[in-house]
């Protein structure tokens, strides 16, 4: 079953794109807002204006109450003791502690006050700690087991949390001998201080390249006016991922790409390999000593699916079909690059941005500048509030009073459209700062609960992001991949706050890892439809929406190259699997490996991109294939708003209802039939990946009633009947003889290759 419930979730809910962020731009704020504002009430009781001392106090303060509620509930006598009186007075307490701290770490990302941002990431490792030692209270355990033992009746939900309550004291050592319970804390403390130290690195590790006029030949002209001088006047280029991307595509200077990539690829490499080494190791020895194979069956039974063996198959069932795509995109490139080279023969990883960029802007003639002229920042926020308000029922209302961090930031109320009921707020902080959160996100800042007095707490949501901000005679312009984040975090808002569920460990985005990204991947389409591309469109000097000519060009640029793409998700995901499954001795070489086999990509020599793949300690461990696999939901998902026009307030009511308001309070897959009234296909995904133009969406079956109807499915990969027989993969390789041997055997080879490739290496370093 997928269940998820984390003994103490201290750290931050946040769902992250890592898409580019945007370049930073300083100057004073514009910002006409089309949602009416006025004073209103006082909005989410928040103070982001406390001092260090103040941060420790709130920390001790709600740390006390919740030790002393925990004695309470370890006090009872055993004959009293009630699923009231424990699990859910323990569900209670620890929401509250959350309530204080949640937005202590939110500090961690948007203060504008280094004193207040090193205090607040100082609690943040204490509430780590708080946490493991928190998980290991026998006395707790032993109530909860006790409660469970008396068989109360109880509601699916109340049932549900008793469950995952139990599980997750029991499955975290309880059966073990005091000394290895002792030898377990101890080890995921350390991960937990080493997954901290991992994100450091990578986040302080400061780089540039230095360049003469040759290495900044055929870069944008506003870019290279930007680049910092040296003393004998060459060129700087960071090492963030704008300026990264933005030379890789249009550096005239192949050896200079090189060197740049070198750089981009080694970042923390020195600090971060070892750390990588030791927590895979103490991954493999935790999930060991509390008696599984190792950390990905651990992990991954409480996701939507379950098993390494359904991961494996998933992605090496992607392979081929990616693979041939990526290696048709890489052979058009190529002829590219033989204009200049006639004998070349393969395309290196340095040149991949670049010569895809001359391609796109040679096939479709689209020039990216020119779109992002008719996406002004002020108009996509505002169209796309609109867009969501009229989709959800919702009604948006800008605070002009209520906490804040920074001037800039904004604040917004939610109420329901026809009832005008108050659901909760959200926050936009969306320019670049100093010391600010680099990448886009959607940060949980309030989780919404039913409160002992019976009210419900409004949730309060952030979207922290990096786009760029208006300067006087320089509109702030995005391009239309931002839109697209902007769009796609704008979901994770939603789902953060609509939510009604009464318990906090079920309210909000805390579904399944691999189903979180779903609800505003699905989103993400949204931006390519003509219907709402006019509400967030409008040319900064004139209001114009994109004109059609305009819009038919990038629609016929929307999947090019996508099989790259594709194969950097899949190599991603697989590696993260390879590497938690095998925990080699030489991580960068199997990673590299990996990569190598699903990419068609040889990696650059000398490289240790593994370094800095944050994923791997920032909560995606074992995980990163969630992003693929949650888009078979996100696609299926999409085709009910597309059959039904695409912004469909009553396609959209049933989406709020099913999908968002509920949370992880039922099984996803339970949300997603109730959603689409049939069992989910894989149909519109796998399309996707093929790269096939749509088709008409799978029939809509009798909605939300008890007789759901069988899919209409056509595909040979069905997602049909039960989750069960879903992830059978027999069901998957039908004609293939013995279907799971064979996937094992795939699997095997794999690690062999993955092994035998870090040797070599290993022998070869020796030698050197
Ligand atoms: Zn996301």
């Amino acid at each position: 079953m997928n269940r998820k419930k984390i003994l103490l979730p201290i750290t931050l809910s946040l769902v992250v794109a890592f898409h580019l962020p945007a370049a930073a731009q300083i100057a004073g704020r514009a910002g006409v807002s089309a949602i009416p504002t006025g004073p209103g009430a006082a909005g989410p009781a928040l103070n982001f204006a406390l001092t260090p001392q103040q941060l420790q106090q709130r920390y001790q303060t709600a740390t006390a109450q919740l030790d002393s509620a925990l004695a309470g509930i370890a006090a009872i006598k055993p004959e009293d003791v009630t699923y009231a009186n424990t699990v859910l007075a323990y569900e209670q307490a620890t929401a509250s502690w959350q309530r204080e701290m949640y937005p202590i770490g939110f500090l961690t990302a948007v203060s504008v006050d280094p004193a207040q941002r090193q205090a607040a990431a100082e609690l943040e490792d204490q509430m780590e700690t708080y946490g493991v030692s928190l998980g290991h209270r026998e006395d707790l355990y032993r109530q909860f087991e006790r409660a469970a033992a008396k068989g109360e009746k109880l509601s699916a939900l109340d049932a549900r949390l008793l469950e995952d309550t139990v599980k997750s004291f029991r499955e975290n050592g309880f059966a073990l001998k005091s000394e290895e319970r002792e030898k377990l804390k101890a080890m995921q403390e350390r991960l937990g201080h080493l997954g901290n130290a991992f994100g450091r690195n990578i986040a302080e590790s400061k780089d540039w390249l230095e360049v003469g006029a040759e290495g900044v030949k055929g870069l944008p002209e506003d870019f290279v006016s930007g680049l910092e001088r040296t003393a004998d006047g060459k060129y700087r280029i960071a090492l963030n991922e704008a300026s990264y991307g933005t030379y890789m595509r249009y550096a005239e200077s192949a050896e200079s790409r090189k060197s740049l990539l070198m750089k981009w690829q080694n970042r923390a490499a020195d600090a971060n390999l070892p750390i990588l080494k030791e927590a895979l190791g103490l991954r493999r020895d935790i999930a060991q000593l509390l008696g599984h194979k190792g950390y990905p069956e651990m992990t991954l039974k409480d996701r939507m699916a379950e098993t390494p063996e359904k991961v494996m198959s998933f992605l090496s069932r992607l392979k081929d079909v990616v693979l041939s795509r990526a290696r048709a995109d890489l052979a058009e490139i190529l002829e590219i690059k033989r204009r200049a080279e006639p004998d070349a023969s393969q395309v290196f990883a340095w040149e991949t941005g670049y010569l895809s960029r001359i391609l796109r802007q040679e096939r479709y003639d689209l020039d990216g500048e020119k779109v992002k002229e008719y996406f002004p920042v002020d108009r996509v926020v505002e169209g796309t509030m609109k867009v969501y308000q009229k989709t959800l029922g919702l009604s948006f209302r800008e605070m002009k009073d209520g906490p804040r961090w920074h001037p800039d930031v904004r604040l917004i109320e939610i109420s329901d459209a026809a009832d005008g009921r108050l659901i909760g707020h959200f926050y936009l902080d969306l320019y670049p700062r100093d010391g600010k959160y680099t990448h886009a996100a959607a940060f949980t800042v309030i989780k919404g609960r039913r409160l002992e007095d019976g009210t419900y707490e409004k949730p309060a949501s952030a979207m922290v992001a990096n786009f760029p901000k208006a300067a006087p005679g320089k509109p702030a312009l995005m391009p239309h991949s931002e839109v697209e984040t902007f769009f796609h975090e704008f979901g994770h808002l939603m789902h953060q706050t609509l939510t009604k569920v009464p318990y906090a460990s079920y309210s909000g985005s805390s579904v399944a890892r691999d189903f979180v990204e779903a609800p505003s991947q699905m989103l993400e389409n949204f931006v390519w439809e003509r219907s709402v591309l006019d509400e967030l469109s409008g040319h900064y000097k004139d209001g114009a929406t994109l004109p059609d000519d305009l819009y038919k060009k990038m629609l016929a640029a929307r999947s090019f190259q996508d099989g790259l793409g594709y194969a950097g998700q899949l190599g991603l995901g697989m590696a993260d699997m390879v590497l938690h499954t095998v925990v080699p001795e030489d991580v960068s070489a199997v990673f590299n490996k990996v990569m190598q086999e699903f990419t068609g990509l040889a990696p650059v020599e000398g490289t240790n991109r593994v370094a800095s793949f944050g994923h791997l300690m920032g909560g995606y461990s074992a995980g990163y294939y969630g992003y693929l696999w949650s888009k078979v939901y996100a696609q299926d998902i999409y085709t009910v708003f597309k059959a039904a026009g695409v912004v469909s307030p009553e396609v959209g009511a049933r989406y709020r209802r099913e999908i968002l308001e509920v949370g992880s309070g039922r099984d996803e897959m339970e949300s997603l039939r109730a959603f689409l009234g049939r069992e989910p296909s894989e149909e519109a995904f796998m399309r996707d990946v093929r790269g096939e133009p749509e088709t008409p969406a799978p029939a809509v079956g009798s909605i939300g009633g008890a007789g759901l109807t069988p899919a209409q499915n056509h595909s040979e990969w069905n997602l049909g009947l039960s989750r069960r027989k879903w992830w059978n993969p027999l069901t998957w390789f039908q004609g293939l003889g013995k279907p799971s041997s064979d996937m094992t055997k795939r699997f095997e080879a794999l690690m062999t290759l993955a092994c035998e490739g870090a040797a070599r290496m290993r022998a070869a370093r020796s030698q050197a």
